[in-house]
């Protein structure tokens, strides 16, 4: 499980430039094998061997300044409570800003470590108007600049010896691990009191491995799984807003704990954009996922909408459609039974291990029938392939010349291993590599 770190500050210091920066040499690395859009607010960094994930809070508000003005006391309440490390970033350029002096001040109060960024010092001059940064009263701060990359080494020293120290996540790893997602309303409380049921369905309440959430264990339907962060969700989700950065902030931790993601969403509001960016927060995890369309009681409904429906999210999430999608309603318990048996049966392909014997035996045929298309006369051959052991699906194929293997072509592989092994609603990753 990877900490979480949020970076705040009013508009235009350079907070997305620096989160650019931040997980640059990591999203490429993913970018390349996975091909996916990526969320532009949200990735992970990896720094001194530590993988941490990196939030730009500013990226998620949308709209003028002064409608930020308004949410920005909110948003870093939200980042205190969401994140392990805030890096408040700031500008030399305009010196301290009465919006700065705000949000300072909320920071001065917390327990979390602050670290606080100076940023634009791209040259030596601006290392004594950076002084100034001191009357904000929160001690050391990092000269730095997001453009050239100045000073972000120790910046980056600075926050990984103030992440929590890393736990292993063993209390009943063999236990699924769901995490229940979606926008505000959609129904994820009512689905978690439908699970809990009665209270003795509740087996024990574990402590987590963050301070910040709490994993309880149920045993439900003949099923036993933890769900992840109940609690938070029970406790805030009336709270906040209806506001896309609200229910990302809120999920980012609750799926990287998780084994599968519970995706809730509201029938009558369509799929949009914020569960899509809540979808592909699971999908760059490497999480399950199943998709639940709830209130389906409040749908107006033909013989068809159930199936027109599903091609509508289909549209939506490809090319990873390889994932389950139930209607649910909630409030009349119809299909909740469906739902969890699906949760469990995503959780134990997510865990499958295909033996290489059986690997080879069905996908060699098929790239012989079919092989990566030849480079200025040269013929690309695959011999061998096998599944990694890992928590999650990743396959490796072995290719004389793996840098003319195409995403087109990984693609086709993907789709053969999902058509003859069930990893439905499973992310997976392919990697070529030289034999
Ligand atoms: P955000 O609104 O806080 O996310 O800010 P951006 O990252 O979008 O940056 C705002 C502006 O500041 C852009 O024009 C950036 O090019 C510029 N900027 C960001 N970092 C630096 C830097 O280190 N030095 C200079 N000179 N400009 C920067
Ligand atoms: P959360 O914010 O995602 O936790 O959503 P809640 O569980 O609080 O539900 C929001 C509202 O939707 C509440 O008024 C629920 O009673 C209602 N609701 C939840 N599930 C259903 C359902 O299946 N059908 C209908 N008609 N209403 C539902």
């Amino acid at each position: 499980m990877s900490a979480i770190v949020a970076i705040v500050g009013r508009p235009n210091v350079g907070k997305s430039t620096l989160f650019n920066r931040l997980i640059q040499r990591r999203e490429a690395i993913v970018d390349a094998v996975s091909g996916v859009t990526r969320d532009r607010h949200y990735g992970k960094s990896e720094w001194n061997g530590r993988i941490f994930s990196v939030i730009d809070t500013g990226g998620y508000v949308l709209g003028s300044e002064d409608i930020f003005e308004k949410e920005i006391d909110k948003q870093v309440e939200l980042a205190i409570d969401e994140s392990d490390v805030i890096i408040f970033v700031v500008d030399v350029e305009t010196g301290i800003t009465g919006m700065d002096a705000d949000v300072a001040q909320l920071l001065r109060k917390v327990k979390k470590p602050v670290l606080l960024a100076v940023n634009k010092v791209d040259a030596n001059n601006r290392i004594d108007d950076a002084y100034e940064f001191f009357n904000l009263g929160l001690g050391q701060y990092y000269n730095i600049s997001g453009i050239t990359g100045s000073g972000t080494g120790d910046l980056l020293d600075a926050v990984v010896a103030a992440l929590p120290p890393q736990v292993e996540d063993d209390n009943d790893a063999e236990l699924p691990r769901f995490a229940v997602v979606g926008r505000p309303n959609a129904g994820k409380s009512s689905l978690i009191n439908a699970l809990i049921g009665e209270e003795r369905y509740i087996v024990t309440d574990v402590a987590g491995t963050t301070r910040d959430s709490i994993d309880t264990k149920y045993n439900q339907f003949g099923f036993e799984f933890n769900l992840v962060d109940t609690a938070g969700i029970r406790r805030k989700a009336k709270v906040r807003e209806d506001l896309e950065f609200y229910s990302v902030m809120r999920s980012v931790r609750a799926i990287e704990q998780s084994d599968v993601c519970l995706l809730v969403l509201d029938a009558t509001r369509g799929f949009d954009g914020q569960d899509q960016n809540i979808f592909w927060l699971a999908q760059r995890n490497n999480k399950g996922i199943v998709i639940l369309v709830n209130k389906w009681d409040l749908y107006e409904k033909d013989t068809n909408s159930a199936k027109e429906y599903t091609q509508k999210i289909k549209e939506v999430i490809a090319p990873f459609v390889d994932v389950p999608i139930v209607f649910v309603s909630v409030k009349n318990k119809q299909r909740i039974f469906k739902a969890i048996e699906t949760a469990v049966q995503v959780y134990q392909n997510r865990s499958k291990r295909v033996p290489t014997h059986q690997f080879n035996e069905v996908m060699l045929p098929l790239i012989e029938n079919y092989p990566p298309p030849a480079n200025k006369g040269k013929y690309i051959k695959i011999k061998f392939c096998t599944q990694i052991p890992s928590p999650y699906p990743q396959f490796v194929f072995f290719c004389n010349l793996p840098q003319y293997v195409k995403d087109p072509y990984k693609r086709f592989l993907e789709n053969k291993i999902r058509e003859n092994f069930d990893f439905n609603g499973v992310p997976i990753s392919i990697f070529i590599r030289k034999k």
